[in-house]
């Protein structure tokens, strides 16, 4: 699960992009943490690349998906 110590440095969000669906090798829009819907596993993807499409394979808990979890932002004022 992912980790942070300062609160006050991230920010709850309601956005569609933590609601869309990620298929391995799909490319995503949004650079950040992505968490596995099946096994909560979690990487890191930089914005325009593709989810690794060989990072884990499952057995018995079905597909491999892929939901933001976090995403990076520039500052607002830059
Ligand atoms: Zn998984």
């Amino acid at each position: 699960m992912a980790q942070y110590k300062y609160s006050e440095r991230l920010v709850q969000a309601n956005s569609w992009a933590f609601d869309q669906d990620y298929k391995p090798g799909q490319p995503v829009t949004n650079a950040g943490i992505y968490r596995c819907r099946a096994c909560g596993d979690e990487i890191v993807v930089d914005k325009g690349t593709a989810i690794p499409k060989s990072h884990h394979e499952h057995s018995l808990l079905g597909p491999v998906v892929w939901q933001l979890l976090v995403f990076a932002q520039k500052h607002p004022g830059r």
